[in-house]
C-alpha cells in the first residue's frame, strides 16, 4: 500500500513508514528497533517527532499521514485541501491505521 506526501505528492510504502523511516533518524538502532513495536500514539511523541523532523519527515496524528517527506523541495508548502481531507480521515479511522492507509491509497492521498 502506498500513501502520498501532502506537500510533494511522493508515494511512500506503508511498510517503509512503519518499519524503515525511523532508521533514517539519528536514534540509536536499539531505540529505533523499540519504536517499531510502539503504539501509534507513542510513535509520535514529541521526542520522535523532533527526530523525524531533523530527517525531513513530518506526520499528522499517525505515520500514515505524511505531511512532509525527505523528497520535498525546500520551501514547498503542503496542499491545504489535502491536509484537511487527511486530517478528517485520520479522525474517522482513529487507531485503525490499516483502514486509514487503504483509504488514503484508494483516494491517492
Ligand atoms: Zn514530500
Amino acid at each position: 500500500m502506498d500513501v502520498h506526501c501532502s506537500t510533494c505528492g511522493e508515494p511512500w510504502d506503508v511498510y517503509h513508514l512503519r518499519h524503515d523511516a525511523i532508521f533514517e533518524t539519528d536514534l540509536d538502532p536499539a531505540e529505533a528497533e523499540a519504536w517499531r513495536t510502539m503504539s501509534s500514539s507513542s510513535r509520535l511523541m514529541p521526542r520522535y517527532r523532533e527526530k523525524f523532523k531533523a530527517a525531513g519527515w513530518e506526520f499528522g496524528q499517525t505515520v500514515m499521514n505524511v505531511i512532509r517527506c525527505p523528497c520535498c523541495p525546500t520551501g514547498a508548502k503542503a496542499n491545504p485541501e489535502r491536509l484537511t481531507t487527511k486530517r478528517a480521515l485520520e479522525e474517522l479511522f482513529g487507531a485503525d491505521e490499516d483502514g486509514l492507509a487503504s483509504t488514503f491509497e484508494d483516494y491517492r492521498l
